[in-house]
This record gives C-alpha cells, sequence and structure tokens, in this order.
C-alpha cells in the first residue's frame, strides 16, 4: 500500500513540477510542497519497514497518511493556480486507501476533515492577494465537486466495509452452523452423523493403504442407575467426566464420537488387534479408577463395558463392522460387565 500510494505521490510531484516549469504557476512553492510530501512519505515507509509502528493501535498509519495527504492535496489546490482541477482525482483516490484501514467512525472523521481542508483551501484560492482572483462561478464550481469526491467517495467506502462485515459474518455463521451439526452439544465430541462420514472415510483410506481399523462400541454400565440414584443432571457430569477420562487415554489418530445416549464409539486407524486391546484396556481401566467426585462430596464409579472388531472387507464399513462390535458389547455385558470383549472373529483366531 506504502508502494503504492508513494507512486501515486511520484506521479502528483511530476504533474506538479510540469505545471511550475510551464511557467503556470509559482515555482517556489511547488519545489516546497514536493519536498515536504516526499520526506512524509519516506518517514512513514521508515516507520512502517522498520517495524517502530507495530507499538501503535494503527501500524499501517492508514489514518495519519489519509489526513496528511488530504492536507496537501489542500495546499497544492491552492497554489497551482489554473491547474488546481487537478487535485480532484487524487483526493478520490486518497479517500479511496481509506476502505483498507479505517472504521466506518474514522471516515466519517476523515470526511468532515476533508471538509474543513478543503474549505479553508477554498477560500485562500478565491480570496488572497497571492493566490485568489480567479472567477466566483469557478471557485463554486471547485466547491461543488469536492464536496461531491469527499461525500460519494465516503459513501462508498462505507458500503464496502458494510458488506465486507456481512461476509465475514456469514462465514463465521457457516463454521458455526457447520461446528454445531458434527458436534453433540453435551459432551463436544463428534455426533453419529459425522462419525458415520468418518468411517467411510477411514474405511476407504484403510482399505487403500492396507493397514488395519478398528472399532469399538463403549457402554457405561447401569447407567440407569446413576440417573435414578442422583438425577439426570448429574448423569449428565458423569457423562462428560467419562469422555475426558477416555480422551485422556487415546491418540490424536483415534476418533471419539458419541453415538447415542450412554454409547460412544471410537474409531481406531492403522492399529491392530494387539495396539487395540491394550488401548482399550487402558480406557477400560482409566473409566474404573477415575470416580466423579460430586459438589456434595460424594463420588459416583463408573464401569464401562467395550465390544471391538476389526473391518474385513471395506463393503462392511460401517454396519457390518458396527454390527460385530455390538455383538462383542453384548457379550462383554452378559459377562458381567467392565470388561473389553472382541468380535467372534478374532476370538476364534
Ligand atoms: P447396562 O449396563 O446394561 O448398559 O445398563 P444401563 O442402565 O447403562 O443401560 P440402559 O440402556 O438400560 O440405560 C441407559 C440409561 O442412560 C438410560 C438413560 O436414562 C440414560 N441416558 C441416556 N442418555 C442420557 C443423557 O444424555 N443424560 C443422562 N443423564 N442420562 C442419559
Ligand atoms: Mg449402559
Ligand atoms: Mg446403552
Amino acid at each position: 500500500m506504502t508502494v503504492m500510494a508513494a507512486l501515486l505521490m511520484l506521479c502528483c510531484i511530476a504533474a506538479m513540477q510540469l505545471v511550475a516549469a510551464a511557467g503556470l504557476t509559482k515555482a517556489g512553492p511547488v519545489h516546497w510542497l514536493s519536498l515536504v510530501s516526499a520526506a512524509g512519505l519516506v518517514v512513514v515507509y521508515v516507520l512502517i519497514r522498520s517495524g517502530y509502528s507495530q507499538r501503535w493501535e494503527d501500524p499501517a498509519l492508514t489514518l495519519f497518511q489519509i489526513s496528511s495527504s488530504i492536507l496537501c492535496t489542500a495546499v497544492a489546490y491552492v497554489i497551482m493556480g489554473a491547474a488546481r482541477g487537478i487535485v480532484l482525482p487524487i483526493l478520490a483516490v486518497i479517500l479511496f486507501f481509506g476502505m483498507f484501514g479505517l472504521t466506518p467512525r474514522q471516515m466519517l472523521a476523515v470526511l468532515f476533515y476533508g471538509s474543513m481542508v478543503f474549505g479553508i483551501a477554498l477560500a485562500i484560492a478565491q480570496w488572497s492577494p497571492e493566490y485568489g482572483g480567479q472567477p466566483l462561478a469557478l471557485t463554486v464550481a471547485y466547491m461543488v465537486m469536492i464536496i461531491v469526491v469527499l461525500i460519494s467517495c465516503t459513501f462508498l467506502n462505507l458500503r464496502v466495509l458494510a458488506a465486507r462485515k456481512k461476509r465475514n459474518e456469514l462465514t463465521q455463521a457457516v463454521a458455526s452452523e457447520h461446528e454445531r451439526a458434527i458436534r453433540d452439544e453435551l459432551t463436544g465430541l463428534y455426533n453419529r452423523r459425522f462419525m458415520l462420514e468418518v468411517m467411510h472415510i477411514e474405511g476407504a483410506r484403510a482399505q487403500r493403504s492396507q493397514q488395519p481399523l478398528l472399532v469399538a462400541q463403549l457402554d457405561l454400565d447401569h447407567f440407569k442407575v446413576i440417573n435414578d440414584t442422583h438425577g439426570h443432571a448429574v448423569g449428565d457430569q458423569a457423562l462428560c467426566a467419562f469422555v475426558r477420562t477416555v480422551t485422556e487415554c487415546i491418540r490424536p489418530t483415534d476418533t471419539l464420537a458419541r453415538w447415542g445416549g450412554e454409547e460412544f464409539v471410537l474409531l481406531m486407524a492403522n492399529t491392530t488387534v494387539e495396539n487395540g486391546e491394550r488401548l482399550l484396556e487402558r480406557v477400560r481401566a482409566a473409566v474404573q479408577a477415575s470416580p466423579v467426585v460430586l459438589a456434595s462430596g460424594a463420588a459416583i464409579h463408573l464401569t464401562v463395558s467395550v465390544g471391538a472388531a476389526r473391518l474385513q472387507a471395506p463393503q462392511e464399513m460401517p454396519v457390518g463392522l458396527l454390527r460385530r462390535a455390538d455383538a462383542a458389547l453384548y457379550a462383554a455385558k452378559a459377562q458381567e460387565r467392565n470388561r473389553v470383549a472382541w468380535a467372534d472373529d478374532l476370538i476364534e483366531a
């Protein structure tokens, strides 16, 4: 942006020097204005590139650059004599720079400031003994055009800002809506719908890479008793505590989802049965060893039963695999619970 502003300024300086060289205006003030504006730009460039401006609220110095450029433009309006009309497009370009760093409030402040500065410039160009003397109609015509530029550029900037804000809000809303669609509200885990998608993707990946894929169904034991004894709210608290315990035991490549109620599904990608056994046993033991302590000081002891299965063929994903894990869970429940059971094919093996 600063480089672009520098190019713009060089063009302005060249145009002013041309006018001065042609004798259309006094050369001295034009030289001074060229020098001061170029020096100002160098200072801004150094402040930004050195990182010094980072300690300020507006590190790009947008407001400072815009207000000082407007001041230079107003001075140019006064000293350019018959060629003062060239400042109008420059004023518009300067105002458009505001789109990249100003807040709506700052844009309105710039509009007010620009009106003041150009009001004074118009008055000087009309009535000063040195630069004045142009027909009043011309001054009025310039005034009208300056007002048009100031107001229309500010209005367009505000429209762009509003559209950008709306777009950002929309992007955020879509992101949070998506998050809501894939998460379980109580535990924050992935929900069943999203887990089914993950299972399809991981199933295809396992098939391609010829890596083993395991799935486990976890179901809390006698959870109804906890609800009946302590109430639903405590049951919810216990579910969240259970999720925290399990999450601490699993690896980043494992995916845990709440399947519904007090049932969870754990997908273990790229995991051998041996490693899966170790991991699930760790989960089971951790749940048993992590009672949920209530505000009253009472502790609720949880245990979990787990049924696990290994993907055999890609076409059984996810229904067949889940069915076999579920059958294993049923077996774990039948064997007094608080244990990990494996699907039939693995027991036979
Ligand atoms: P089992 O060992 O056979 O699994 O016994 P269980 O009592 O855990 O099994 P059952 O399926 O009979 O009961 C599950 C209970 O989980 C019943 C229901 O009230 C409770 N539950 C399901 N979802 C929630 C929930 O979101 N919050 C709470 N607090 N309880 C829930
Ligand atoms: Mg249960
Ligand atoms: Mg259940």
